[in-house]
């Protein structure tokens, strides 16, 4: 007597080693209302039975030609895992390895036979159902993941979290991912059914003591309905979380584990059934991660670019007013010189000394310009050299010091260095000329060097001159920045000299600082570690672009 769900009917291919045999089997379940083909045995039987496209095939162990074992795997390629195989053991077959879902004694009693065969269809219809059902959720879950995408990585996790609790009727949902960085898979904000301040404390580690326990990579995904008493969970799930049933499931790309999903707690304990819906649901949502990851990095690419070029406009603009002024110069004195015959000589002479004045300048912003494009995009190359500060220093000094007096102070033994000797003597040219330049009443300038610490020294240039305003010290070493008063601006310069200096010691691993009193002078400084071969930082455009910002207001007043 059969109890129970209605009898499923389904087509059935049979292929027995004695066809006899397997024709009164066919009699058996064609009664029961299965359509039943008997198939002769041949080299070709598994082709056979993929034409025939069975729900179920019923096959003897003691099939020898083809040998039961590749037959079933050939018309499971053909057919799809999906296909059930129900296998026949009659006396004295060998023993054979198959992959079937069940086997079955003969002679049996004809009711097994057909119980089984029954619930093996059943299996299969409950199988494709839930497969079915499954595929529908992941195609609504990815439309919204794709929605969620640009909400954001805390939307998109909030998203899978909540969907990762439903799809297995579970109270809490959570994505962990992994940070390199601490080895670590973390909880992600947001969280479904869990506080955030239990998802702050929410880690699974990679190493340490964790490494006894469970491994995704070798152990899979993870079931446990007693996850508080489980010694396979670290407790910073179980406990941190707070949760007494666990699912999870790695988020794999490739080879890599990037995270993990978790679904916990409810009415009924999980089921294999659970773990495998939350595994379709992790293949689906491990695209997702994947495109949140890309898309971050499209948007952080994007604005880097979006800065890139606006300061390359205001770059561009500024050079070519820069540019302007001097070339007009120069357009003019030579007009003057070449249509005025009659000018005397001297005036001639001082006409074109000028004209020679405002090429250097030129020929020095132009330098100047390239210099900071190619640092700024990380395409200069420091050259190291040892060098001995002392002398290094005395030679650096500009020519022509007629109204001040420079004194340098360098301890004895001063350790030697490792810098680039242009790019230093460049920033010294600058620190030097602009303390003459901004002392335009004279008197005297020191240079002092001193060591800081074992690693670094200091190199001081200070004057007496006109000052910086407080307010004004904090945007100094920005580009094109000048002091806003009278009397600096009718001093000529660019504002570009400070942040220069600034690439190139910065450039070096080392600091720039100014100290400064309106009407009472200056002290520029910088450190400088005293190996900059070893320790300078190796710079790229993204920094040098998030470390700095374009002035706009200086500029204007300049
Ligand atoms: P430049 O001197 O060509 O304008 P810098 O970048 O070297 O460019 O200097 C930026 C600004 O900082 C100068 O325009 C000036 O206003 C101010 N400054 C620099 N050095 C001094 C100093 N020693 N004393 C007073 N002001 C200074």
């Amino acid at each position: 007597v059969i109890l129970g769900r209605r009898h499923n009917v389904g087509k059935v291919v049979i292929l027995h080693r004695d066809h006899e045999r397997g024709e009164a089997l066919a009699r058996v379940l064609r009664s029961a209302g299965h359509r039943v083909t008997v198939l002769q045995r041949s080299r070709r039987s598994a082709q056979d039975i993929v034409e025939q496209t069975p729900d179920l095939l019923l096959v003897s162990l003691g099939l020898t030609e083809p040998p039961v074992g590749s037959l079933v795997r050939a018309a499971r390629q053909g057919l799809g895992d999906d296909l059930g195989v129900l296998v026949l053991v009659g006396p004295g077959d060998p023993d054979a390895l198959v992959e079937a879902d069940e086997m079955i004694r003969e002679p049996g009693e004809p009711g097994e036979l057909d119980l089984r065969v029954a619930s093996l269809l059943r299996a299969q219809v409950d199988r494709h159902q839930l497969q079915r059902k499954v595929q529908e959720l992941l195609q609504l879950y990815k439309v919204s993941w794709a929605f969620s995408l640009a909400g954001g990585p805390r939307k998109l996790f909030g998203h899978l979290a909540r969907q990762c609790a439903e799809i297995v009727k579970a109270r809490k949902g959570l994505v962990l991912l992994f940070d390199a960085e601490r080895r670590q898979m973390l909880g992600q904000q947001e969280a479904y059914g869990i506080s955030p301040e239990q998802v702050a404390d929410a880690r699974y580690s990679v190493d340490g003591e964790a490494r006894s326990r469970w491994n995704f990579r070798k152990n899979g995904p993870l079931l446990s309905n007693k996850a508080q008493a489980d010694t396979r969970l670290i407790p910073e799930i179980s406990r941190n979380l707070d949760v007494q049933q666990v699912l999870m499931v790695p988020l794999t790309r490739g080879p890599k584990i990037d995270g993990l999903l978790l679904a916990a707690d409810r009415q009924t304990p999980f089921t294999d059934d659970d773990l495998n819906l939350l595994l379709a649901m992790a293949g689906e949502a491990a695209v997702a991660v994947e495109n949140l990851r890309l898309h971050e990095e499209l948007k952080r690419a994007n604005d880097l670019l979006k800065q890139y070029d606006r300061m390359k406009s205001e770059f561009v603009a500024i050079v070519a007013h820069d540019f302007r002024k001097p070339l007009m110069a120069i357009r003019g004195f030579c007009e003057l010189v070449l249509e005025e015959p009659s000018l005397p000589e001297e005036t001639r002479k001082e006409f074109m000394r000028t004209v020679i004045a405002e090429t250097d300048g030129l020929a020095i912003l132009a330098n100047d310009t390239l210099l900071i494009t190619q640092i700024e995009t990380g395409q200069f190359k420091f050259r190291w050299r040892e060098m001995d500060l002392g002398p290094f220093l005395l030679e650096a000094m500009p020519m022509g010091l007629s109204e001040h007096s420079v004194l340098i102070d360098i301890p004895p033994q001063f350790p030697k260095i490792v810098a680039d000797p242009d790019r230093l003597r460049q920033v010294l040219n600058n620190l030097v000329g602009n303390a003459l330049k901004y002392s335009p009443a004279g008197g005297s300038i020191n240079i002092r060097c001193r060591q800081r610490g074992d690693d670094h020294v200091v190199i001081e240039v200070i004057d007496h001159g006109l000052g910086i305003p407080q307010e004004q010290i904090g945007n100094l070493f920005q580009k094109f920045s000048r002091v806003r008063s009278e009397e600096h601006l009718k001093i000529p310069g660019t504002g570009l000299g400070l942040y220069i200096s600034r690439l190139i010691v910065e450039g070096h691993g080392g600091q720039i600082w100014v100290e400064s009193e309106l009407g009472k002078g200056s002290t520029f400084g910088m450190a400088l570690p005293r190996d900059a071969g070893a320790v300078a930082p190796r710079p790229s455009l993204k920094d040098t672009l998030e470390q700095q910002s374009v002035p706009g207001p200086n500029r204007a007043a300049s």
